[in-house]
């Protein structure tokens, strides 16, 4: 096996710039925000710290390219998304590579922003109306999809590239031309994307990329007047400052915000399989999934030897630097340890047990970074701020339950309706369970989904609205027109 380069240069990132129009720009204010490598604390790189000026820049380049891009054929646009994902493809290792190094999570294998880019540039040409009936033969009637204009988005950083490429991706193949502010702890990756867009032919001003913390950049997209529709992916406290932001200027917005995911175990659930699937969705990222399965709901009768079986599992977990041949790496930063931290003590200050891990892996090698155990508790009570709260760090809260009615009110009784999983073999349970569940994504034995191709992922209840990747994915960056036309000589019928 070829050992990865740890060197934090590369071919597709530029120093201190960020995408406005055709040209790579410092911030206006000349600041910058230093890149963290989370396994090391060394600094990857610096980005530069945009604000409202910066945002109002790209807004202004999105506007000039707006006409032409639009009234660009659809099968044109389709064709460069095409272009820039075989491109993505090609720089896989290295795109790859940059989001290991500022996430610090160990390579999954090719990056699926290429698929993620092929559904939606295959969806480009087959944006159409309808044709609508008329109270009279001299109408017709129909209905026309057209682009917002300028859209702008807002991403996390725990998976920089697909959460690019998904606001991205349908944004332009619906003709809108789009600002996007990537976290300010993991922007790399997302301006390499930007780098490969432009090299793949898609217009300068098409895709604008501003860099910089929450509060400047992030604000300043919500509160553009020139910005027609939002796109905000992160937690649900920023999502409610971005919503009232949007209300000021009655900017449509599409949230997908947090998760406290509950997998179901029923007593005749193939542990086999559910036990390493679990800890795999808990530790993947090293739980900084909105997906993640944090919340194992576990039948009465199948709750000791899960709950052994689950130690045993997260106990063999290797933790390490994302170059390293290990499964889980550090946290994202100090402020998310310092977090996730707090939560392993509120979860022992509440009741809960304790069962495995509780804190900082021992070794030197984790002194520097952000590294925490995968950890266990169980006897969880549903009240406890440990199952109602998201942590985003590897943990798992076993909570018991007594029979299917009592694991549904307990599975449903947070704010939370992201995903929700079901382990069973009992076809009539697992339809009674898919239906009775509140969450926009239900998984039967499985845990982080089960792979299904082109499925509209979002949340219920506080955990957002709206949906991404599936069929709908570029008529949600639309805006339907309805027309209605009277021919000229209405009245003189002919034939
Ligand atoms: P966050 O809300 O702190 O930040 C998300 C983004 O919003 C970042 O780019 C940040 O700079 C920006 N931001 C912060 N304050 C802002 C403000 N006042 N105005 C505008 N933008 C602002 O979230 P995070 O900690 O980066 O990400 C973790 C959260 O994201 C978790 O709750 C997780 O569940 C959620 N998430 C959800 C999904 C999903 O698809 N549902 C996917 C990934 C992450």
């Amino acid at each position: 096996m070829t050992a990865v380069s740890a060197d934090p240069a590369s071919p597709l990132v530029i120093d201190n710039a960020q995408l406005i129009g055709d040209q790579w720009l410092p911030a206006c204010g000349g600041e910058t925000i230093d890149v963290i490598d989370p396994a090391t604390g060394r600094v990857l790189g610096r980005v530069p710290r945009g604000g409202s000026a910066d945002v109002d820049l790209a807004v202004s380049a999105a506007q000039e390219a707006f006409p032409a891009w639009r009234d660009k054929d659809a099968t044109s646009r389709g064709a460069l998304l095409f272009k820039w994902a075989e491109l993505i493809e090609a720089n896989a290792a290295e795109i790859g590579r940059l989001e290991c190094m500022e996430v610090g999570h160990p390579s999954w294998g090719p990056p699926p922003m290429p698929r993620i880019l092929r559904f939606v540039a295959g969806q480009a040409d087959k944006v159409s109306g309808l044709s609508l009936p008329t109270y009279s033969p001299d109408v017709i009637g129909l209905t026309l999809r057209e682009p917002f204009g300028v859209v702008g988005a807002i991403i996390p950083w725990n998976a920089p590239g697909p959460m690019f490429v998904t606001d991205v991706g349908p944004g332009i193949a619906a003709g809108n031309t789009i600002v996007i502010k990537p976290a300010e702890d993991a922007p790399l990756t997302a301006l390499a994307l930007a780098k490969l867009a432009l090299e793949a032919g898609i217009p300068p001003g098409v895709v604008n990329v501003v860099t910089g913390y929450g509060a400047e950049a992030g604000a300043a997209i919500p509160a553009h007047p020139r910005i027609r529709r939002v796109s905000f992916t992160g937690s649900p406290q920023t999502g409610a400052s971005v919503m009232a932001a949007c209300a000021r200027n009655l900017t449509p917005l599409h949230l997908e915000l947090g998760g406290k995911s509950p997998q179901v175990v029923f007593a005749d659930a193939d542990l086999s399989v559910a036990v390493p699937a679990m800890v795999a969705g808990i530790t993947l990222n090293t739980g900084q999934i909105c997906a993640a399965g944090s919340r194992v709901v576990a039948d009465a009768r199948v709750h000791a030897e899960l709950v052994d079986r689950l130690a045993a599992q997260m106990q063999t977990v290797r933790i390490g630097a994302w170059h390293e041949q290990v499964q889980m790496g550090p946290l994202i930063s100090a402020r998310q340890h310092a977090r996730v931290l707090d939560y392993l003590a509120v979860g022992q200050a509440e009741g809960a047990k304790l069962v495995t891990g509780g804190g900082v892996p021992a070794g030197e090698q984790f002194e520097r970074g952000y590294f925490v155990e995968p950890t266990l508790f169980d006897d969880v009570a549903p009240g406890m701020r440990i199952a109602q709260e998201e942590i985003f760090g590897p943990v798992l809260s076993v909570l018991p339950v007594d029979d299917e009615d009592d694991a549904v009110a307990v599975a449903n009784s947070t704010e939370y309706g992201l995903v929700a999983s079901v382990w069973t073999r009992d076809v009539g349970r697992a339809v009674r369970m898919s239906r009775r569940l509140q969450a926009g994504q239900v998984a039967v034995n499985a845990a982080l989904g089960a792979g299904v191709i082109g499925g509209p992922f979002g949340g219920y209840k506080h955990s957002g609205f709206g949906r991404t990747m599936g069929a709908d994915a570029v008529l949600d960056y639309t805006q339907v027109k309805t027309v209605s036309m009277r021919g000229a000589d209405a009245g003189s019928r002919r034939g």
